[in-house]
């Protein structure tokens, strides 16, 4: 039996990768609704911090996370019980931009110009050099939430109280991006370590709408990312899989590290129709101790987002039929009842001989799912 925290898109990917490789298991989840409980043996349907819940778990022969807002320090006292991955403390450094940026740091890898922003009397006078920046908000952020663009130093007091009053915050200079990319890395140990390839992502409102693989960039550009991905889990004597968002910025395009994400991510979905293995199987494998399986892409491929953005206003699911006519596309929907706007509903992956086949196709089957 293995153990989940958090049982949404994510969960559920890595319930169904662990049923058929022939795991029980339990998901933690206060969400009835929990689209990984449709698949689960068991539902925990109780706060991450609920402690007969957690003692149930700790009774699994493995526990991971789904997402890095769980309790870090629930992850620590499970680690006494049972075998945890990613270890509670990387899921804690991951929770916190703060402490994010300065492991990013230690691990030698460069990120973008930032300032921590605790109070507004921190703001000082290098914060001029930082503009036009983006404040972030150090914690709870995802999916371009928690964030304001800043111009003057005024606008830093308005774009502070306009998020939360008093969190702490990073100011962070607004980089000249030309790429983003996404390394997924699967690590064990030192020995045993594997990335997938690099995925190209763009972007829309701060979500992530596409991911190209491979990524449309010079071969020895993706090379030194897989590299800088695996030093940043050596680092941390990461277990588990880790995913590590980069911008390429400016004319040298040099390589820098946004953030990182303590389990597998959106920009890994491709894994699941175009490589070898996929993201949520080697999440199996990594907290079950076993080596990671082969990552080798099989096929050029885009994946795309469906947000709820694409369902009807009275919540009626678009027409699915341009995509199910395609025999190169792979439809997964998470079976989330309420589209919201900006949710996560699901996804679709093409795959063609060339990214930019791949990319262009997925372009015309979104556009023709959203004229329903
Ligand atoms: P989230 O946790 O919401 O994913 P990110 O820090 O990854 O937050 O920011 C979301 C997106 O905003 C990035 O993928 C990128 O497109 C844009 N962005 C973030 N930071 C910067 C920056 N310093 N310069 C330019 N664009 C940025
Ligand atoms: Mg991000």
């Amino acid at each position: 039996m293995l153990g989940i925290l958090g049982g949404g898109q994510l969960g559920r990917m890595f319930t169904v990768a662990a049923k058929t490789m022939g795991y029980r298991v339990t998901v933690l989840d206060p969400d009835p609704q929990s689209p990984a409980a449709a698949f689960a043996d068991v539902h925990l349907c109780a706060p991450y911090d609920d402690v007969a819940a957690l003692q149930q778990l700790a009774q699994c022969a493995a526990v991971t996370t789904e997402f890095e807002n769980v309790n870090a320090a629930a992850m620590q006292q499970l680690a006494q019980y049972t075998r945890v991955s990613p270890a509670g403390e990387c899921v804690a450094i991951a929770q916190n931009r703060i402490s994010e940026k300065a492991w990013i740091r230690k691990a030698g890898l460069p990120v973008a110009p930032y300032q921590a922003v605790r109070s507004a009397d921190d703001i000082i006078d290098k914060t001029s050099l930082l503009l036009p920046g983006i404040l972030k908000t150090a914690t709870l952020g995802y999916d371009g939430k928690g964030q304001r663009v800043i111009k003057t130093a005024a606008g830093l007091h308005i774009g502070m109280s306009s998020l939360m009053k008093d969190a702490p915050f990073i100011l962070e200079k607004m980089l000249d991006l030309r790429a983003e990319l996404s390394v997924i890395v699967c690590r064990l140990d030192s020995e045993r370590v594997a990335t997938f390839p690099p995925a190209e992502n763009i972007h829309e409102n701060g979500i992530l709408a596409y991911s190209i693989v491979p990524a449309r960039l010079p071969e020895t550009l993706l090379r030194r990312a897989e590299a800088m991905a695996k030093q940043l889990a050596e680092t941390l004597n990461y277990v588990g899989v880790l995913a590590v968002e980069m911008f390429v910025v400016g004319d040298a395009a040099q390589l820098v590290v946004n953030e990182i994400a303590p389990r597998p991510h959106n920009s890994g979905h491709y894994t699941l129709d175009a490589c070898a293995s996929n993201q949520f199987e080697q999440q199996v494998r990594m907290m079950c101790a076993l080596p990671p399986a082969a990552t080798d892409l099989l096929r050029p491929c885009c994946m795309v987002n469906l947000l709820g953005d694409v369902w009807g206003a009275d919540g009626s699911e678009p027409n699915w039929q341009p995509l199910l006519d395609e025999a190169h596309t792979h439809l997964h929907l998470y079976g989330k009842k309420e589209a919201r706007s900006g949710r996560k509903m699901g996804h679709f992956t093409v795959t063609a001989d060339t990214a930019d086949a791949a990319f262009t196709q997925a372009q015309t089957l979104f556009a023709a799912v959203c004229r329903g």
